[in-house]
């Protein structure tokens, strides 16, 4: 069986923001406590579910072996992931997929949010790396690509992959579109770039190696809610194969 009927069923990617325990404004619900997210992990251990990077989780779903494997995603490259999520993952024995956007390491989280967020250094980049989780590029300036100028997507697609490889010292399989944003040419530009797959949020559309749908995983997301999103997850990805 390929790929294609893998992702005709329900691939489990989940997606995280902020790890953080603060307790300030949080307009776009960005935020997940640290306790929070033990409890959703220890959730999925008890369920006997693994979470892994979405690199590990695709070799698995080319192997037809992600049965246990849930996918952990962690966009925007917040510094709170170093501090927060990380000793959280290690505690569960998990790893992840750390999304960060290019242009702006060492930088703030200044596209359209208030209030901005620390992101991750080089160093930290290289430091998620050598404790065992993946890490992928979420563009160079977090625009939305939808619609972007050939320019636009070779400077946040392909210049990011390159960028992010001469940090990290080895090739980068992952992408991961900022607000979800994408059409027909960006995933093409991304494909061109030599990314092995790219992830997008929401049940979008159908599922692909290059637009790879998540679900997102909130602070109110207690173990029976996470549940009810699997559960959602799956009937929708059925009715998408009888649809189609
Ligand atoms: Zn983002």
């Amino acid at each position: 069986m390929g790929p294609a009927s893998v992702f005709g069923r329900a691939p489990r990617v989940l997606m995280y923001h902020s790890i953080s325990p603060s307790h300030g404004p949080d307009p776009h619900a960005l935020r997940v406590a640290p306790d929070r997210l033990d409890q959703q992990l220890a959730h999925l251990r008890r369920r006997g579910l693994q979470g892994v990077s979405v690199a590990e989780w695709l070799v698995a779903v080319d192997r037809g072996r992600a049965r246990r494997l849930v996918a952990l995603t962690f966009d925007d490259g917040y510094r709170d992931f170093v501090d927060h999520a990380m000793p959280v993952l290690d505690h569960h024995g998990m790893t992840s997929s750390v999304y960060v956007v290019t242009g702006k390491l060492g930088g703030r989280s200044d596209w359209d949010q208030e209030p901005s967020l620390p992101l991750v250094t080089a160093d930290d980049v290289r430091a998620i790396a050598a404790a065992g989780h993946e890490v992928g590029s979420h563009s160079g300036t977090h625009v939305r690509l939808a619609g972007a100028t050939a320019a636009e997507r070779t400077a946040e697609i392909a210049d990011s992959r390159r960028a992010l490889a001469e940090v990290l010292g080895r090739d980068v399989p992952g992408f991961c579109f900022p607000y979800g944003s994408f059409d027909e040419a960006a995933v093409q530009a991304v494909v061109d770039a030599g990314y092995d797959y790219a992830c997008v949020t929401d049940d979008h559309t159908r599922p692909r190696r290059h637009a790879i749908p998540r679900f997102f995983v909130g602070q109110k997301d207690t173990g029976l809610r996470l549940e009810v999103k699997f559960l959602r997850h799956r009937l929708r990805a059925r009715s998408r194969a009888a649809a189609s």
